[in-house]
């Protein structure tokens, strides 16, 4: 009788759990390790008190990846979690005490227009060019491998290079916005989205405006309960198909043969001896340096020491916050913007510190699921964008910057804030590099701020190690729940190919 290859997952993030369901829709054995006693990785949860908080991602895009996933597993994602459309998306305050709501599209324009004077014609013209970005590059830069000959001379590939200008790989992102829109703030908004794989908008290429109509165009949505709904539908699902979780497991390396062929894993379940289990292929959720360093202990590969040179992206400081008040003018997601954007990421990027004036971010995710505050509460996750661990002293940096975003708040909302908060808890980069092993707490590994890291991620097939396969916000197509999705379903495609089906 036959039997079908057995693959190691390390790592249970929204990767991983990708990898581990699309290998076992195509009828692998797949076992899941987990360090921790929790699934998710950076999207975790936290209770205080009677308040609970998503510790890392809050806003959903292209939730049709997820869609895709469940039914590759022959299921409903509807059947398993609720996505909830959201509008606004995001509410904006700028720095002039002026607003805009960030309705999806038809309406935004209206909204630009309305709130800041933003003449249609502007906005109309730049989200068609960015939804060209998105329609050219979708088949090509995210939905296969980079790093496969036949993506190069796939069809999609010689439309894309057909039309290669409306991609807009050579501008920066800000100086593209610059062409379309007059208005400071609307430069200053359609930048934002550089944010959103951790990189500058004052360095990464144009290509990136895509995520404007990705967000505005395709929608935003929150997770009924919250992200680690999806968190535990993902794992629900694993279960359900018959993936075997290991939690509370390390895999402390891989074993490799002399001719550098994966072998199995070492693993080290909590308070036991090491064992060594052996498997046909190996998926890592880790990132990719991590990976180099601690589990193949490789640190001196070309591959990390090119990483290395690569810019992370960036990390966050973030507060959660059980508010015994309700605030009405809140939305879901709320954005302070800072005065002077460039500085703001001039001195993250360049200067390596957190911002004099930074732009807030505050998620509440009990507006729409109550379950999540006590009544007449609510559960503020507010976010300040930083740089990757570097050795700072993050508790007086936070207590530093707890009292500005305070001010901040309080001076846009008009009413007070620190007296509200009944219960809190801080996280920071070298706290998100220790809980989840990303390199220096990074949030979405490399950053797009140059164009071979924005475009040449790392493969998630590592030729070199046959049998390893990587996964997960450091590797192609790169950070954020629906793109650290796909890797997994790519990699589960690569695995197939290239260790041959089930048998
Ligand atoms: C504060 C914050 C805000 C964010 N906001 C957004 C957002 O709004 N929208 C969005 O799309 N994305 C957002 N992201 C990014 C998003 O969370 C990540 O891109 C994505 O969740 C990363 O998934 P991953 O598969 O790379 O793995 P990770 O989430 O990094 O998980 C890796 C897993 O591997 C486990 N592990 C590590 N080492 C080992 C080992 N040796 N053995 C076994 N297990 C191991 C870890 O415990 C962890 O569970 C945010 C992230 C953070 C932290």
């Amino acid at each position: 009788m036959s039997k079908a290859k057995r693959i190691a997952i390390i790592g249970g993030g929204f990767g991983g759990l990708s990898a581990a369901i699309s290998l076992r829709s195509r009828g692998f054995e797949v076992d899941l390790y987990e360090m921790t006693a929790t699934l998710g990785g950076k999207a975790g949860t936290r209770n205080l008190g009677n308040y609970r908080f998503d510790t890392g991602p809050s806003l959903l895009t292209l939730p049709q990846v997820f869609d895709r996933l469940f039914s590759k597993a022959g299921k409903r994602r509807e059947d398993y979690v609720e996505f909830m459309p959201l509008d606004p998306i995001t509410n904006y305050w700028f720095s002039d005490g002026s607003r805009l709501a960030g309705r999806p599209l038809p309406f935004l324009i209206d909204e630009l227009e309305k709130s800041l004077g933003v003449p249609r014609q502007e906005s109309e013209r730049f989200f068609s060019y960015a939804e060209d970005i998105h329609t050219l590059t979708t088949p090509v830069f995210l939905e296969r491998s980079l790093h496969e000959f036949s993506t190069w001379v796939s069809k999609p590939a010689f439309k894309a290079y057909s039309q290669i200008h409306k991609v807009d790989i050579f501008r920066t992102m800000y100086s593209s916005l610059s062409s379309f829109f007059s208005s400071t703030k609307a430069i200053q908004l359609f930048s934002r989205f550089a944010t959103y794989n951790g990189s500058d908008p004052y360095q990464a290429p144009a290509t990136l405006n895509t995520i404007a109509y990705v967000e505005y165009g395709l929608g935003g949505f929150g997770v009924k309960g919250g992200i680690f709904a999806l968190t535990k539908a993902l794992e629900k699902l694993c279960t359900d198909i018959g993936v075997i979780i290991r939690r509370n497991t390390k895999v402390e390396s891989i074993e490799l043969d002399k001719s550098d062929r994966i072998q199995g894993v070492l693993i080290r379940p909590l308070g036991q001896d090491t064992s060594s289990i052996p498997y046909d292929a190996v998926v890592s959720d880790l990132d990719i340096l991590t990976l180099y360093e601690h589990i193949l202990k490789k640190p001196k590969d070309s591959a990390p020491i090119r990483f290395k040179k690569l810019p992370p992206s960036t990390s966050g400081l973030v507060f959660y916050w059980g508010m015994n008040k309700s605030y009405p003018d809140l939305g879901v997601n709320n954005i302070f913007f800072s005065q002077d954007y460039q500085k703001e990421f001039f001195q993250i990027h360049h200067e390596q510190r957190l911002p004099d004036d930074p732009t807030v971010y505050v998620n509440i995710t009990s507006k729409i699921s109550p379950e999540d505050a006590p009544p007449g509460g609510e559960n503020w996750f507010v976010l300040v964008n930083a740089p990757p661990d570097g050795g700072q002293n993050w508790q007086e940096i936070a207590k530093y910057y707890r009292k500005k975003v305070i001010k901040i708040l309080e001076a846009s909302l008009g009413v007070d804030v620190e007296k509200a908060i009944e219960v809190e808890e801080i996280l920071d980069p070298k706290s998100i590099m220790e809980n989840t092993g990303s390199w220096r707490g990074s949030l979405y590994g490399i950053s797009s701020n140059t164009k071979a890291a924005a475009f040449l991620r790392p493969s998630n097939r590592v030729k070199k190690y046959p049998g390893l396969y990587t996964v997960g916000g450091s590797v192609h197509p790169g950070g954020g729940m629906p793109l650290v999705t796909l890797s997994g379903m790519i990699a589960a495609e690569l695995l197939e190919k290239y260790e041959g089906s089930v048998e």
